[in-house]
């Protein structure tokens, strides 16, 4: 009975694609819940605006900015703000309809949202940085604020650009208004723990997930594709439980060392200039040689769609763990459970940000803030009810861990909707 939406022609593995096909499995899960999962296949409202900035040398770029509110049925909207050349409109939809389900997933109580501009940052100078951010913050104002859509960081954003956010917003409001953004520098509001929150996220979810397996994490060999604030944390948490890190591949290039690399020394290498800089730890090889990398643990930590048919096919890892949002295509994924490769999916395994992002916010409303033990504690003990429920979800149903992380969260998704009944 419903109309296509017109303005995204998703294919299989694009983003919004992978996503539909994801909430089409979960149905046979929701029972009279079912007749609500369209409200999960559309966002509730998408933006787009124009991003003009007067740029160093004198001349006027105009950018492409979007913020997706995708569902707001269980609280305000909540998800990152991307920098890249090839941020879309539809890949924008994904993200934040995949913020819907891992804040329900986690139980917090928000809805999903995401937004991004179409640039590559690396190109603007700090000036210029500084103007984009705080244009496309002026123009997506009239839908964000600390009670409706919460923004963070995401690919290509960091603390200082949501201080120029939270910064842009308050003056726009006339008041200081520190609940507008999470991943905010300590002090204007951050939060201890968050900038490793990801990452240590993806770490607490695989640890019981290797434990499930029977795997001891030590001298256990981790190949991680993306190497910032995800990847480089969670593979820094591994090697401290004994793990062996023999390949990483960032947007330079794949370096690979059997022996692990020595990450003490790779990460301030990598900060800088790229994982390829770091010759002298390692052998680099061509991008595609790190899928055959002999691993026991395979993290995805970049960006969307990595995992294709073919690279789950070649993988030797037992256990994938998603720390970039939709890093499988759906395809990839039937091919890795027919495998048996147990795959910890993003909506759970990443939720570590949104969840120490939520303590954040709580902290700011309550000007009260926690030390970092705390936030730890709290953090580990949510993201292992979570999974926990999920993986009896999956047992009782005979699942994967991706289906039962959409039918918890979903079930909650759908019932406050049910709930909240259709307006007017
Ligand atoms: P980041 O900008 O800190 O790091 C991104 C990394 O990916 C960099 O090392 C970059 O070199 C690498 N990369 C970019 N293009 C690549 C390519 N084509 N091939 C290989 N590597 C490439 O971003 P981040 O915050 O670490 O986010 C990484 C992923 O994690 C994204 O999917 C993001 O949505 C997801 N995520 C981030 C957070 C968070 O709190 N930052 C939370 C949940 C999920």
């Amino acid at each position: 009975m419903s109309e296509k939406l017109s303005f995204v022609a998703p294919t299989a593995n694009s983003p919004w694609g992978t996503y539909l096909s994801q909430v089409d499995r979960v149905v046979p899960y929701l029972g009279p819940l079912a007749r609500w999962v369209e409200t999960l296949k559309r966002p509730k409202r998408a933006l787009i605006v124009d991003v003009p900035i007067e740029m160093d040398d004198g001349t006027i770029a105009h950018y492409e900015g979007y913020r997706v509110q995708h569902n707001m049925s269980r609280g305000p909207g909540k998800g990152g703000v991307r920098f890249h050349p090839d941020v879309t409109l539809e890949e924008v939809m994904a993200l934040s309809a995949w913020m819907t389900i891992k804040t329900a997933a986690v139980n917090l109580p928000y809805g999903g949202a995401k937004g991004g501009i179409r640039v590559d940052p690396k190109k603007l100078s700090q000036n210029e940085l500084e103007k984009i951010t705080r244009r496309y913050t002026s123009e997506i104002g009239i839908i964000i604020g600390p009670h409706t859509d919460i923004p963070a960081p995401d690919v290509n954003t960091n603390g200082q650009i949501m201080a120029w956010m939270m910064d842009t917003y308050s003056m726009n409001v006339g008041g200081t208004a520190t609940g507008v953004v999470t991943g905010k520098p300590l002090h204007l509001g951050g939060s201890l723990g968050r900038v490793k929150a990801t990452g240590r996220g993806v770490f607490v979810t695989g640890r019981e997930a290797a434990r499930r397996l029977g795997m001891d994490l030590r001298g256990a060999r981790i190949a991680v594709q993306g190497f910032g604030n995800v990847g480089s944390v969670a593979a820094e948490l591994f090697a401290e439980a004994g793990a062996k890190i023999v390949a990483v591949q960032d947007h330079t290039g794949t370096i690979v060392n059997s022996n692990g690399l020595d990450l003490a020394r790779l990460i301030p290498v990598a900060n800088k200039e790229g994982v390829v800089a770091f010759k002298a730890g390692g052998d680099i090889v061509p991008n595609e040689d790190f899928w055959n990398v002999a691993c026991d643990i395979l993290i995805p930590a970049a960006l969307e769609g990595q995992i294709t048919a073919e690279r789950a096919q070649k993988t030797t890892a037992k256990l994938v763990l998603e720390g970039a949002n939709g890093p499988t295509v759906p395809q990839a994924d039937d091919i890795l459970a027919e495998r048996g490769v147990l795959v910890v999916p993003d909506v759970i395994c990443n939720a570590g940000g949104v969840t120490v992002s939520y303590f954040e916010w709580v902290q700011d409303f309550s000007s009260f803030f926690w030390d970092e033990d705390e936030i730890n504690v709290r953090l580990d003990r949510i993201m292992m009810n979570a999974l926990n429920q999920i993986w009896d979800t999956a047992d009782k149903h005979k699942i994967t861990l991706r289906t039962a992380t959409y039918a918890v969260a979903c079930e909650r998704i759908l019932m406050a909707r049910q709930e909240r009944g259709l307006y007017p």
